[in-house]
């Protein structure tokens, strides 16, 4: 049976967010993905260059956004759009003046995984940690990994977060051709 805290932070998946409703401070997604225990502390984050930039304007990286979560700013193969920027390219929502999301409380569900992936190939269902990011790169040896693990375990086992990925299968691709870049953590079950 999932730990208290974990089934309190549950998000609501069913619900589109949209743009007035993602600045919002109440109704029924007020919560987001907002919920999902972060590995990464905010302060190391914030600090950090990698995440919400990208080389290439058609990145694989670029997060996916699924079918019933907001819309706003999604290209028509379900990406986040990037704006250029000095010879890269950003995240429509990242606000470059202080490294922040501008929609950090309802950003989409591979946004608030991250560093964490979901891969799916012939019909298995994965959870990866991407040892691109920096502070995994210094941390993925350690207990506390193996915690957010078990976590991440519980949290995917529930009924509402596999409802959520059977009708959001855009977040269900293929990260496979990637593979040196990620370590398996566990199968999901869906
Ligand atoms: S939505 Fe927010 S967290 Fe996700 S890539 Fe854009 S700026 Fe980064």
């Amino acid at each position: 049976m999932p730990s208290k805290d974990i089934t309190d932070n549950l998000p609501n998946p069913g619900a589109r967010l949209s743009a007035s409703a993602s600045h919002r401070r109440d109704g029924p997604a007020r919560q987001g993905w907002g919920g999902l225990k972060q590995f990464v502390p905010s302060s190391v984050c914030l600090q950090c260059e990698g995440c919400c930039r990208f080389q290439l304007a058609e990145s694989p990286w670029r997060p996916k956004v699924g079918e019933q979560e907001a819309q706003d700013g999604v290209d028509q193969a379900g990406y986040l759009k990037t704006i250029a920027q000095r010879g890269h390219y950003n995240c429509v929502f990242f606000n470059k003046k202080d490294s922040t999301c501008g929609i950090y409380g309802h950003r989409p569900f591979e946004c608030a995984l991250y560093p964490f992936v979901l891969s799916k190939s012939k019909e298995r269902l994965e959870l990866y940690v991407h040892l691109a990011c920096p502070y995994i790169q210094e941390h993925h040896l350690n207990q506390d990994l193996k915690i957010h693990t078990d976590y991440l375990k519980v949290f995917f086992a529930q009924t509402q977060v596999k409802d959520f990925l059977k009708h959001n299968s855009r977040l269900l691709h293929d990260y496979t051709p990637y593979r040196q870049e990620l370590e398996f953590l566990f199968t999901i079950e869906v």
